[in-house]
């Protein structure tokens, strides 16, 4: 799950990570009184949406008095924000964050995730924050500096200290960002994060070492031991069809494609995305109706299959193992009968009985297209969709 970043520096906060004083707003009005009770000079009115690059698509503003903060707010409330990140659709503001302003004197990233590859979290650090890091991380790879986290003993400081010295930082500064990281570094394992990025990390022309962005993911497996996290979780920021899916308990990731996916298991679901699009196919979508799969379960999937308009073609892949093929198949049949379904739906059972399966769907006089193998399902539905 991602949350934005007011709620990413409310848990910085509880962690004792230092972060400017801010305020959240709807209205301009809103804006306008919270910058009067910040009572700095400058204060900065910044859009909140799931994407990065906000400062470059507009959506960053700096006012010099409160009531130029509510002009910000109240040009930026509203907002079909465009970033990097959003898509070229973009994404309607709904909240700004009115920020103290701070004196700037340096930017830099601090980053933390799973390194799968070596099995540890990877800290790391860059003196070239502010920026877009994936471009720092092509074009000049030996500006990220890296630690990884032995996890029987966390983060230690010597290996901030390391990333401290590499930064070139002064001594004092040094010991702020030690105690910064490793307080990040608690943050991130508290709230079982995936993936915690600080840019920019700055520090100030008074040598304070303060987060003035955040960006926060969270292990969605982990949030039922985070009440208070879950919460945060704004609907606006999904598709309907993501919004649906999380009422009715199926993974379900919105794609730009339009061959749409109803796949048993994560693993299957993405090695079926794989093979549609090596045969030149597009995903609609990523999605997992679990293990034990209901018919229920199966038509709420064809629901939000189907009210996805970019929609062409449907591919069920389905492996019986704890779920029966013929049950399945009865599943399937009695979904494109209540639904209607007229887009073309191509559908490969394997496991238990599989025969009985490919004869239910043989019977129903639906026009459904079997294929027997993975291939010749991802080539019959890039063929439907065409
Ligand atoms: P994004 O990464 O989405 O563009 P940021 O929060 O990183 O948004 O803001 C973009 C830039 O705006 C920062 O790199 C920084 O230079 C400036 N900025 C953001 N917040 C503040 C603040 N509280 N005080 C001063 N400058 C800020
Ligand atoms: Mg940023």
């Amino acid at each position: 799950m991602k949350i934005h970043e007011y709620q990413a520096k409310e848990i910085l906060r509880q962690y004792g990570v230092p972060t400017p004083a801010g305020e959240v707003a709807t209205t301009a009005a809103e804006a306008r009184a919270a910058a009067e009770k910040l009572g700095t000079p400058v204060t900065v009115v910044k859009a909140q949406i799931h994407a990065g690059g906000r400062g470059k698509g507009g959506g960053v503003k700096i006012a010099k008095s409160p009531a130029e903060a509510g002009e910000y707010a109240e040009q930026i409330l509203g907002m079909q924000l465009i970033t990097h990140q959003t898509g070229p659709q973009g994404q309607t503001v709904r909240t700004v964050y009115v920020e103290a302003g701070s004196d700037i004197a340096r930017e830099y990233y601090l980053g933390m995730l799973l390194d799968r590859g070596n099995s540890r979290i990877v800290v790391m650090a860059s003196s070239e924050g502010g920026m877009e890091i994936e471009k720092v991380a092509e074009e000049t790879p030996e500006k990220i500096l890296k630690v990884w986290v032995d996890p029987a003993v966390g983060l230690q400081p010597y290996q901030a200290r390391e990333l401290a010295s590499g930064l070139g930082l002064d001594k004092e500064v040094s010991s702020k960002f030690v105690r910064f990281t490793l307080a990040v570094y608690a943050a991130y394992i508290g709230t079982d994060a995936s993936l915690a990025e600080i840019n920019p990390l700055v520090v100030t022309k008074q040598g304070e070492v303060i987060a003035l962005d955040a960006k926060w993911n969270l292990d969605d497996n982990a949030l039922f031991r985070h009440k208070q996290i879950a919460a945060y979780r704004d609907p606006f920021e999904e598709t309907p069809q993501e919004r649906e899916a999380h009422e009715v308990g199926i993974s379900y990731i919105s794609l730009d494609g339009n061959i749409a996916c109803m796949v048993n298991g994560a693993g299957l679901a993405m090695s079926t995305m794989d093979v549609i699009k090596l045969h030149g196919g597009e995903p609609a979508n990523f999605l997992d109706v679990g293990g034990g799969a209901t018919e229920e379960q199966v038509t709420q999937a064809f629901k939000l299959l189907t009210s996805d308009s970019n929609v062409k073609a449907i591919l069920v892949n389905i492996f019986g193992g704890i779920m029966k093929c013929d049950v399945i198949a009865n599943g399937i049949v009695n979904a494109a009968r209540k639904l209607s379904l007229t887009i073309p739906l191509v559908v490969r059972l394997q496991g238990t009985n599989v025969e009985l399966g490919k004869q239910i769907l043989a019977e129903s006089c639906l026009a459904i297209i079997p294929a027997d193998t993975i291939t010749e399902a991802a080539e019959k539905v890039v063929a439907a969709a065409a």
